[in-house]
Formats: C-alpha cells, sequence, structure tokens
C-alpha cells in the first residue's frame, strides 16, 4: 500500500514569506527538529542564491557527519538547465532537488507573456531534470508551478515527461490556494493514475483550505496507486495566507475519522516533538502561536465553561480528541523573573560562562569558551535577539559547523 511522506518546506517557502526572515543557525535548528521529528525531507533553502552556498554545505556536512540522518535535504531551484548547473557549481554536494516550473495557462500569457509556450516549459523542465542526474542528484521532484489552473492533460504531459526523464515525484502546486478538497483529490488520482508516479501536494490556505487540501490530495495519490508526499511548513507560515501546517497535517492525518486506516504515513513520525519546534519556529519567526492554532494553541486544552470542564475532568476523552502529552507539552516552564544574564552580541567571558554553566556547558579551557561565545556574538549579529538554549548547546557542540553558518561574505 503507497503511503504518505512529509516534505516540510519551512525553510524555503517558510523565508520567502514577505516580511519573515531565519537566521542561517536558525534554518539549521528546524532542520535537526524536522529530523528529530521524522520528516521525510526538509526544503532546506535555494542552492543558486549565494547567501545560501555556506548555510548548505554546512547543513550537508552535517548528513555526513550523522547529525541530519535519516532526512533528506532537498533544494529547490527553477528547471531550468543553467540554473541546475549554478546549483552544484556552488554547492556541490547536493544530493535532493525540486525543479519548479509554472505550468497554467495563466502564467504562460500573464508571466512568460510569449517567451515561453507549453512545448518550451517541457523543453526547460527535461533539459534540467538531464542536468541533475548527470550532475550527480539521487532524488528530484519535478514541480507544476499554478498545478490547480493548468489544464489537467498538460499537467499529465508534463508529468510523463517528467517520469521518462527519471524524475521520481511531480509536485502538485496549488499555489493560489485554489483548489477545494473535492477537486484536488480527482486531479491528483488522475495524475497518480495517468502519470504513474508518486504526488507531492503543496497547498496553500488563501481560502483556509490547506490542510484539507493536502489530506484530499494525498487520498487522491494513494487511491491512484502511488506514494503521496504532502508539502507542510512548521506554524503555517508561508507566502500569503500561508501553507499546510506540519502538526495539524500529522494530526489530519492520524486522528480523523478512519482516515488513518487505509492512509498511513511512511516512517515513523514522533508528535511529541510538535510542541518545541512549533515554539522554536514561532520565537525564530517572531510570529505568535493564534491561540486557537491545532495542538499547540494556548486554548488547545483549556476548558472553561462549566459542562466541557465537567466532562473533560470526568474523562479527558469527553471533550478532547487527543492528549496534550501527545504533542510534547504539559512540562512546567521557567521564566526568570529576577536577575538575569543574557548572552549578545557584546557579551563578555564572565558572563557567558555562567549561562553556559546553567545549561551544564563546561569549557576545557579559556580559549575554547573564548572561540564559542565569539560564535555567540556573531549569532547574536545574525538574529538580533537572545539565543535559545538548543542554539548555545549546537554553537558549543559545533564551532565548526556554527562558524560556516556565521560566515556571510558578500560579492566575492
Ligand atoms: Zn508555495
Amino acid at each position: 500500500m503507497p503511503k504518505i511522506y512529509l516534505i516540510d518546506v519551512t525553510n524555503r517557502d517558510g523565508v520567502q514569506t514577505a516580511k519573515l526572515s531565519l537566521s542561517k543557525i536558525e534554518k539549521t535548528l528546524i532542520n535537526i527538529y524536522l529530523n528529530e521529528m521524522g520528516v521525510f525531507q526538509s526544503e532546506f533553502g535555494f542552492p543558486t542564491t549565494r547567501h545560501e552556498s555556506r548555510y548548505l554545505q554546512a547543513n550537508l556536512e552535517l548528513v555526513e557527519m550523522g547529525v541530519l540522518q535519516p532526512i533528506h535535504l532537498g533544494g529547490w531551484l527553477r528547471a531550468i538547465a543553467s540554473d541546475v548547473e549554478t546549483a552544484f557549481k556552488l554547492v556541490p554536494n547536493l544530493r535532493h532537488l525540486n525543479l519548479s516550473i509554472s505550468t497554467s495557462q495563466q502564467m504562460i500569457t500573464g508571466k512568460f507573456q510569449g517567451r515561453k509556450n507549453e512545448d518550451d516549459i517541457i523543453n526547460d523542465m527535461v533539459g534540467a531534470v538531464d542536468a541533475a542526474r548527470a550532475l550527480g542528484a539521487e532524488t528530484i521532484g519535478v514541480n507544476a508551478e499554478d498545478a490547480s489552473r493548468t489544464d489537467l492533460d498538460f499537467l499529465i504531459k508534463f508529468g510523463l515527461a517528467a517520469k521518462e526523464h527519471g524524475a521520481d515525484r511531480l509536485r502538485y502546486c496549488d499555489t493560489l490556494g485554489y483548489d477545494n478538497p473535492f477537486t484536488i483529490y480527482e486531479t491528483t488520482r488522475a495524475l497518480a493514475e495517468n502519470v504513474g508516479i508518486a504526488i507531492e501536494q503543496h497547498c496553500h490556505g488563501d481560502l483556509g483550505l490547506a490542510v484539507a487540501n493536502s489530506i484530499a490530495g494525498a487520498k487522491g495519490a494513494i487511491d491512484g496507486g502511488r506514494d503521496a508526499y504532502i508539502n507542510t511548513t512548521v506554524n503555517g507560515i508561508g507566502e500569503r495566507a500561508g501553507n499546510a501546517d506540519l502538526v495539524a497535517v500529522i494530526l489530519a492525518a492520524t486522528k480523523s475519522k478512519g482516515f488513518a486506516e487505509k492512509y498511513q504515513l511512511g516512517g515513523s513520525i514522533d508528535l511529541s516533538k510538535a510542541w518545541k519546534i512549533g515554539k522554536f519556529a514561532s520565537y525564530a519567526f517572531g510570529v505568535p502561536i493564534p491561540m486557537n492554532q491545532p495542538g499547540i494553541g494556548a486554548n488547545a486544552f483549556a476548558h472553561e465553561s462549566g459542562i466541557h470542564a465537567d466532562g473533560v475532568l470526568k474523562d479527558p476523552e469527553n471533550y478532547e480528541l487527543y492528549g496534550f502529552e501527545e504533542l510534547g507539552r504539559g512540562d512546567t516552564e521557567l521564566v526568570e523573573t529576577g536577575r538575569e544574564i543574557c548572552a549578545g552580541e557584546y557579551s563578555g567571558i564572565s558572563g557567558f560562562r555562567h549561562i553556559m554553566g546553567k545549561i551544564e556547558v563546561a569549557f576545557s579551557n579559556r580559549e575554547e569558551a573564548n572561540e564559542v561565545l565569539e560564535l555567540v556574538r556573531y549569532a547574536n549579529v545574525e538574529s538580533q535577539k537572545p539565543l535559545v538554549e538548543d542554539e548555545l548547546l549546537f554553537i558549543a557542540e559545533y564551532p565548526k559547523i556554527a562558524k560556516k553558518l556565521l560566515t556571510l561574505a558578500p560579492l566575492e
């Protein structure tokens, strides 16, 4: 039976959201948390963008070191052979890619404005797939941007050409959030049946349907006999109204009425990391978690009205669909209300040793402590907010990797 896998695109769609960004260390921690959660792939960035190069290389080093295993780190780029060549020049050990090109008539007339027709789109895409294979790509997804406004016959033709050239997956992008669960089901099923490769669901929330469409699209792919790969972002952060929220997708796939009897998540997903990754992404992006967010919102397990409070105290299952413990929440959090020593871009060694001592990091000598402190200062310059404990631990444990993540050298 085909299965559902998760490709999280926070470090690509999330960071390209207007007014939001992440530092390279924050992006790295997201990759680490996604790996701990059992997510199949993290779309970890843009291999043709120069300020990403060192970050991408450093994360691929973490793969080799076994830190980012077994997750796949996938780069996103335009489906143009010259972009693929640039990507491999800047990030030679890239192994997983998604190659993207617009396929709809709207984009052909409205965006390409006569510069590309349907044949050109297919030619560009297969040229990019061939180049990626020749340069060492192990897995390739081909993205049909604006697929939900693309003629189905052309999408099938596009998918078949991708498959013929060795693509592993076809990403069905509902770029504008135009689908509903009924339409996406029909389309992804038709694509799975007629193209015969795994289908990715890339859904947006412009109509509030991103999670519902992802689940319906996955069902379509599986009913059509192929694996489904749902694209998510942490807290649903993404362009405009956002993407399908990672935690909500896992909850919907595993807890909704009867769904998991036939449609199962592949790999082993550890939902107990949900609270940690959601809180971290909220802090890193500077976007509060709405109180009514599924699973990790402040009110997700709060009860006030008499009948509900009484009912949940008698038996939580009376008014809760799942337990808060499953999401890794329920621990008491300590908030400092008195004296506080912070690590920042102007910190000195004594305060820094105090902070690191509190999280049980001991340095073998003063030199080592100074080196890590210097990296922490730079990390603060980049993130412009106090580092969380896991960032400090990461820098102390992998100072060489941290140095690469913090090295930005424009106009080289
Ligand atoms: Zn998107």
